[in-house]
Formats: structure tokens, C-alpha cells, sequence
């Protein structure tokens, strides 16, 4: 059975490949941080390597191998300090030709495939132009605009998108057994993103740390230059956590556009709704609208490898004053 909550259509299709016997070299799985790729990715490498009839059966050898990270020929590879480096692509491409050790397929799930520098980007396009038999790679991504259009071309592209808020809400109460209240509310404070609120479900720091950020902004709204210039130097020197900062900030710019429209509609943060009302009332529609704008310009930059601090930089240059 297939573990995966929602993009029905993506499952669909990887099903239909694997029926047919016609699976494709590589994918390309995009969308925001925590939507899911990552899962669908193992999900779908189980299905090719699950020893059951019913593939993915989920609890044959090969299933929970791949479920626990211990599987030979499932491999993920990750960028370290927020960079794929080519020497990653080297190994997968010596690595990629061998047989498999247990399974019928290798599979290579390689996240935040922006992350990767020019020179291992086109060390991986090798392996894409002549692509060993027997491997799969899963390449994953905010969005396929960030990478090489070499390398898109040569996956098959699945855009998964956010989740209906009511199918995060349903999934926490039944599969993981969070209570209806807070089911609700992580489920609005997700944007559609499942793994983030079974994350927050499961760790009260997630939820603390959104508390904190969203403080800290409401400070630097007050604060000058200098303030701001350090806290883009502060939070610079973690870029692993500066894409779900952006996140935090975009959803909340989001929310005041709706705001200040006079609904509460699709509102994101709705444990602050006063607060949002009462900065609605602060800031022109125009401001906010460039704030966001502002917000979207650096998440743009930041996935095409824009160094991080001068992008923080002048975006708490352009964040409103109050
Ligand atoms: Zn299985």
C-alpha cells in the first residue's frame, strides 16, 4: 500500500509506470519544503524493490530496509552546510554502474538538488545523458526553474502541490493521533505541508521556534538599520533554516494582504488574527504588497544559490517600518 497522504495524481502516475514496465530514468519531484517529495521518493523505491506482490506492501524485507535507511542500493544524498558538492556526484557516478546488491533497482534520491554547485550539477548531468540500467534517480527541489534546464529535461517532472488544510487536519487525528483541536491548528499553520505539521505535532521546538521568529520580526519592525543588518547576519550563519524562515514570513505577509482585503478566508496564522488585523490597519496594501514581492524576490535569489546574508541583508532593508 502506498503510505503517501494526497498527490493522488503523482502516485498514479508512478503506479502506471511500474504496471506498464516503463519507469523513467529519472524524476524530478518539486515543491515547498516538507510538502512530501521526500516520502514519495522512498514510497516509490520501495514499490521497485518490494519483495510482495502488492507493491509497495510495506512490510516485506525490502520495505522496511528502505523505511529504516538500511537498504544497500536506496541511497539518499544530501548537501552539507546547504551545498551539493560534485564530489557527491562523483561517488554516485562510479557507484551508479555496479549491480545492485539486494534489489532489482538502485535508486538515488538526491535532495535539494538547487543546492548543488555548477560543477556537481554537470557531473550529475553525466549520469543523466547515459543513465546506468537498473538505476533510478529522484531529484528533489523547490522548483524545477532552479536547475539546470539541461538536467529537468532529462527527468520527468511531478509538481506536487499543497494539501487541502482538511486532508493534514484528518490525516494527524487518524494516523498519527493528534487531537482534533490541535490537529486544526497545525493543520492551518502548515500551508498544506504535511510533513511539517506531523513534525510539529511530534516536537513542541517547531512550533516554539515559529513563536520566536515571528517575534522577532514584529521587534525589527520597529527596530533601525543596524538591528536588522545584524539579524540578517545572525540568521545567515545557519542557511539550513533560513528557506523555513522565509517560509514563516511569506506566510504571514500573505496573511496581512488578506487582512487588510478584510477577509479571513485562507488565513495561515489564525492563532494571531488580532495581531494580524491590527497590523493590516498600519501598513498601506502597497507596502505589504512589496514586502511580499520583497520576500519572494529573496526566495527566488537564495535557490539560485545567492549568497545568504547579502540577500538577508537587503531584504530587512526593505522589510516596512512601523
Ligand atoms: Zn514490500
Amino acid at each position: 500500500m502506498w503510505q503517501v497522504v494526497g498527490h493522488k495524481w503523482a502516485v498514479d502516475l508512478l503506479k502506471r509506470a511500474l504496471a506498464s514496465g516503463r519507469v523513467a530514468h529519472a524524476y524530478l519531484l518539486t515543491g515547498p519544503p516538507q510538502i512530501g517529495k521526500r516520502s514519495l521518493a522512498l514510497n516509490f523505491a520501495q514499490a521497485l524493490n518490494c519483495l510482495d506482490e502488492e507493491k509497495p506492501c510495506g512490510q516485506c524485507l525490502a520495505c522496511s530496509k528502505i523505511a529504516h535507511g538500511s537498504h544497500p542500493d536506496v541511497q539518499i544524498i544530501e548537501g552539507e552546510n546547504g551545498t551539493l558538492k560534485i564530489d557527491q556526484m562523483r561517488a554516485l557516478r562510479h557507484e551508479a554502474v555496479l549491480s545492485p546488491l539486494e534489489g532489482r533497482w538502485k535508486v538515488y534520491i538526491i535532495r535539494q538538488m538547487e543546492q548543488a554547485t555548477a560543477e556537481a550539477a554537470n557531473c550529475l548531468l553525466k549520469t543523466l545523458e547515459e543513465p546506468p540500467s537498473n538505476v533510478i534517480l529522484m531529484l528533489t527541489a523547490s522548483e524545477a526553474e532552479a536547475l539546470l534546464p539541461t538536467i529537468v529535461s532529462r527527468c520527468q517532472v511531478l509538481n506536487l502541490r499543497p494539501l487541502a488544510t482538511e486532508t493534514v487536519q484528518r490525516s494527524l487525528q487518524e494516523r498519527w493521533e493528534v487531537d482534533a483541536e490541535r490537529a486544526q491548528l497545525l493543520a492551518r499553520l502548515s500551508g498544506g505541508r504535511l510533513g511539517w505539521a506531523v513534525t510539529a505535532s511530534q516536537n513542541d521546538a517547531i512550533l516554539a521556534r515559529r513563536e520566536k521568529h515571528l517575534n522577532e520580526m514584529m521587534e525589527l519592525l520597529s527596530q533601525g538599520r543596524v538591528e536588522r543588518l545584524e539579524y540578517a547576519q545572525q540568521i545567515s550563519l545557519n542557511p539550513e533554516a533560513v528557506p523555513e524562515l522565509l517560509h514563516l514570513w511569506l506566510s504571514w505577509w500573505r496573511d496581512l494582504l488578506l487582512a487588510a482585503s478584510g477577509s479571513s478566508v485562507g488565513i495561515t496564522n489564525v492563532d494571531r488574527e488580532d495581531t494580524l488585523r491590527i497590523q493590516a490597519q498600519r501598513y498601506s496594501l502597497g507596502q505589504v504588497r512589496d514586502f511580499v514581492e520583497a520576500l519572494r524576490a529573496s526566495v527566488w535569489r537564495l535557490e539560485r544559490n545567492a549568497n545568504t546574508r547579502l540577500t538577508l541583508e537587503v531584504l530587512m532593508l526593505s522589510l516596512p517600518t512601523r
